[in-house]
């Protein structure tokens, strides 16, 4: 019998993870963990509440919603049909469903402000790479309802903010403005035109986008499309009044802001929604610049998907990427405490000590069956304790406590009374 994982095996085949999708635990899931408070805590001060859509949709949401010519839509979505015959599919992202769920509900005209966040897993066919899953995280947030450049600069300065209070470094921030229902079909015909001239050196893919959708070109990966298209006209110059005007008032918010920002009109982003403003956060961190964050105006999506005319604006972050940038020691995490004792008649004592660290919210634990202290120690490092509170024979007669300090191996003994001002100096932050 092969022992290939095919997916059709007996009770004594391992079972392996699907490809592109991955289990996460200790440590790194401290990691998580640690972004996802910061996002909530973050988030929280401009007004953002947690919205939880479910992780599969109608298909149709994400046709209308994406945009069909999309690589999202024609090639990365796991759709499928339900056993009742609905064609639905796992959410390749999320603007789309909390738009959704905000038409349904009758959002627009029972809460403000319309600000919401998310964190979840996103379901996309891709080939896996570091730091790219078929499910994948995002977290991203959405304001609906204010067309002013403020809020633009303001979400952008929310996201630019956040990479950076979490310690990413090499932060750069790439804005566009890709124009409206005004200005940029006039835009799209002049690419067309310029595109058409260069069919040739496109690849197939791109030559059938010259017809569907020449913008989506910028999205092409092939270096032949990429130096071609480096001289195609570019959107900023095609503006409309009204985006010239709103893309300079974003510019200047942004200033107000002291966030910097570098213009790249070659940027329109992988989905059909966005109007004026688009925007992308790269980290140079790990070599090239890899984009961590994007997002971007979406003024006619609610409508398109039977709403009201209001518009929107959000962007959408990898967790994935976002916790492969994170150092080493950017858990968050709280201290631990090792218990130890050394005769197994203290465990009682143990248990008493181990109870009033929990009921003080401070993270320790006993390791019941190991008979002799180094043992003890041992595990202590294994759970990377930072402190180990020793009860020895001398500690229990004296009714005192010895603490060691993990990293540097120092040790000090103290009373059992002074255990409040210990915990005090050393655990809380
Ligand atoms: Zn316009
Ligand atoms: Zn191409």
């Amino acid at each position: 019998m092969s022992s290939k994982n095919t997916g059709n095996q007996t009770s004594q085949t391992k079972i392996n993870a699907p490809k592109g999708t991955k289990d996460i635990f200790f440590p790194e899931v401290d990691k998580w963990q640690y972004v996802e408070r910061e996002i909530r805590e973050f988030f929280s001060r401009f007004l953002y509440k947690e919205i939880r859509t479910p992780i599969f949709e109608h298909s149709e949401l994400f046709h209308r919603g994406i945009g069909s010519e999309t690589e999202v839509v024609q090639k990365e979505m796991y759709t499928f049909t339900d056993k009742g015959g609905r064609s639905v599919t796992l959410r390749p992202e999320n603007t789309a469903s909390v738009v959704r769920a905000a038409i349904e509900h009758n959002l627009f005209n029972t809460l403000f402000p319309l600000r919401f966040f998310y964190i979840g897993p996103m379901f996309r066919y891709e080939k896996p790479q570091k730091g790219r899953q078929r499910q994948f995280h995002q977290m991203g947030i959405e304001v609906f309802g204010d067309e002013s450049p403020g809020v633009d600069a303001e979400v952008i300065y929310g996201a630019f903010k956040f990479l950076e209070q979490l310690g990413i470094r090499d932060i750069r921030l790439l804005i566009n403005s890709v124009g409206c229902g005004e200005c940029r079909p006039g835009f799209v015909e002049k690419l067309r035109a310029d595109a058409e001239k260069h069919r040739d050196s496109l690849c197939p893919d791109c030559q059938r986008k010259i017809h569907t959708n020449p913008l989506r070109i910028f999205d092409c990966k092939n270096q032949g499309c990429i130096a071609v298209s480096e001289n195609f006209p570019k959107i900023t110059d095609h503006l409309c009044g009204e985006c010239d005007t709103h893309f300079r008032g974003v510019r200047e918010s942004l200033d107000l802001l002291d966030v910097e920002y570098t213009l790249n009109p070659r940027m329109v982003r992988g989905l059909d929604y966005y109007t004026k403003t688009a925007f992308e956060i790269t980290s140079g961190q790990l070599g090239a610049q890899d984009s961590v964050l994007g997002g971007g105006r979406y003024d006619k999506l609610v409508k398109d998907l039977g709403g009201p005319d209001i518009c929107g604006i959000g962007f959408a972050g990898g967790m994935e990427r976002i916790i492969l940038h994170l150092d080493a020691s950017a858990s968050g995490g709280e201290k631990t405490v090792l218990v130890a004792y050394q005769d197994i008649s203290f465990e009682k004592e143990a248990v008493k000590l181990a109870k009033t660290l929990w009921e003080k919210g401070i993270t320790a634990y006993i390791n019941y069956d190991s008979k002799n202290m180094k043992k003890q120690f041992k595990r202590g490092d294994r759970i990377g304790a930072a402190y180990t509170f020793i009860l020895g024979e001398e500690e229990i007669r004296n009714n005192t406590l010895s603490i060691k300090t993990m990293e540097t191996r120092e040790q000090v003994n103290i009373k059992k009374e002074e255990l409040d001002q210990w915990l005090k100096t050393n655990m809380y932050r």
